[in-house]
């Protein structure tokens, strides 16, 4: 309840430093963006960017049963910023349209096999 409590006055991703969208909390109790964990799963080979816990178990399983996403503390920044959320949403979808982002799970699943 604690760390729900301080994500949510925080509400900010320790990587990209902008609004926690479509938070993916780490076992270690950590919060990123799904498009930042994204990110630094490619980069660090499925480690938390902040305390280097492996975390490639917990995201190929979370992956296949498309939990990633922590939907409580999404709901929770929602409700708390949604002007915020609602930008960074938009900006988010240009840069998929743009073609820069890719699935995650996909992502995962390659890299796992
Ligand atoms: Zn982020
Ligand atoms: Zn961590």
């Amino acid at each position: 309840i604690i760390i729900i409590k301080e994500a949510v006055i925080e509400a900010r991703c320790p990587v990209c430093s902008e609004i926690l969208l479509e938070p993916v909390t780490m076992p270690c109790g950590h919060s990123v963006c799904l498009h930042c964990f994204q990110r630094t799963v490619k980069l660090i080979s499925l480690c938390c960017p902040l305390c280097r816990l492996r975390v490639s178990s917990w995201a190929r399983q979370q992956s296949r049963e498309k939990s990633l996403v922590n939907t409580e503390l999404w709901e929770l920044v929602r409700l708390s910023h949604p002007e915020r959320c609602r930008r960074r949403l938009e900006q988010r979808d240009r840069e998929i349209a743009d073609g820069g982002s890719e699935d995650l799970t996909y992502y995962i699943i390659r890299s796992l096999k």
